[in-house]
């Protein structure tokens, strides 16, 4: 048993997502509702090694929840993966009267909360921050949302190019383990074909699918291609044999990157972003650790860190079937 939280810290660490300040934004008013205090922990778990701390109050997140990255800064921390690191990061919190901390990053960000637990049965709560949706015990991580309309907008003027030059386009989007990016934006921007992690098409598959929509009528084509795809070594390989074996078709690549990870979050995201966090310090504040918040079903729900980081997202099989239809 815990004993009562008055003081959380709150941190943002691994890669940035959009929704970050949103989800801050929530857990220091949820915080200063609750009448306990809140405190910032800059530049993830390497600013906690350094005691880079600042309070905040409800005023000090004005104006934040429509911006895109973090005003904590995200940062990752080799020196947390240490003992060392840890135990100067848990006498910094200790001097500071910090006795809880809620982390918005992703599963290796959860992995360091966890352990920490462990060490010094310090409480934490994970909120999932990361574009690519791969976090086990959610239906949508903080960002994923904002990065699917991002890559559809862009595929949607790379098609008007693609159209006015009976071009074959291929866009590479981020994905590196998963494909739920690529697959959404796929079916979103009305791509013709869709690769992802999860299944190898392999290049012969794909010649004769593009070859058999050129002949149907097609004259330019958008492939969405996740980064982790294996059905070449990257996108630039597959557009080259795909070049070597369609002389007449214009073949282009573009890499979306990490404008994906950037602007203002969406709606969608906001909203997700303040309902995490008034459940995080709420998780805190009923003496519960160790857990994520997640989303299921539209309702908030909480997942032990362990299953989170251990546990594999899947790809929606049905919306696999569904982009197949689609390019009939
Ligand atoms: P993203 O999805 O953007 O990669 P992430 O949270 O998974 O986000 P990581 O770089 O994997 O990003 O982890 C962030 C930080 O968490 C690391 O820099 C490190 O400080 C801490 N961390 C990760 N794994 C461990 C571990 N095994 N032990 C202690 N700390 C860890």
């Amino acid at each position: 048993m815990i004993s009562k939280v008055k003081k959380i810290g709150v941190l943002t660490s691994g890669g940035d997502s959009p929704g970050m300040n949103a989800a801050i934004r929530s857990v220091v008013r949820a915080c200063a509702y609750y009448k306990i205090e809140c405190v910032g922990v800059y530049r993830g778990y390497e600013g906690m090694i350094e005691g880079d701390f600042k309070e905040l109050n409800a005023r000090s997140v004005n104006n934040i929840i429509n911006k895109g990255g973090t005003i904590l800064k995200a940062a990752r921390s080799e020196e947390f993966r240490t003992k060392r690191g840890r135990q100067e990061a848990y006498e910094n919190l200790k001097n500071k009267g910090i006795d809880a901390f809620v982390v918005i990053g992703g599963d290796g960000s959860f992995t360091g909360a966890e352990i920490f637990n462990k060490e010094f049965d310090f409480p934490v709560i994970g909120i999932p921050g990361t574009i690519d949706n791969d976090i086990f015990g959610t239906n949508f991580t903080l960002g994923y949302d904002t990065a699917l309309n991002t890559a559809v907008e862009a595929i949607d003027k790379i098609r008007d190019t693609a159209s006015s030059h009976n071009r074959l386009f291929f866009v590479e989007v981020m994905g590196r383990d998963v494909g739920h990016i690529a697959l959404n934006v796929g079916v979103g921007a009305g791509a013709e074909e869709i690769l992802i992690p999860e299944e190898n098409l392999g290049l012969d598959r794909l010649l004769e699918s593009l070859k058999k929509s050129r002949k149907s009528g097609k004259t330019s084509s958008i492939v969405v291609v996740a980064e982790g795809d294996k059905t070449g070594d990257n996108v630039f390989e597959l557009a080259k044999y795909i070049e070597e074996n369609m002389p007449k078709y214009e073949v282009r690549v573009s890499v979306l990157g990490h404008m994906q990870r950037g602007g203002a979050p969406s709606c969608f995201d906001r909203v997700l972003a303040s309902r995490m966090g008034v459940k995080a310090v709420e998780a805190l504040l009923d003496r519960k650790s160790n857990f994520m918040v997640g989303i299921h079903d539209n309702k908030i729900t909480l997942t032990s860190l362990d299953l989170a980081i251990k546990g594999k997202s899947k790809i929606n099989a049905e919306l696999i079937k569904v982009s197949d239809i689609m390019t009939t």
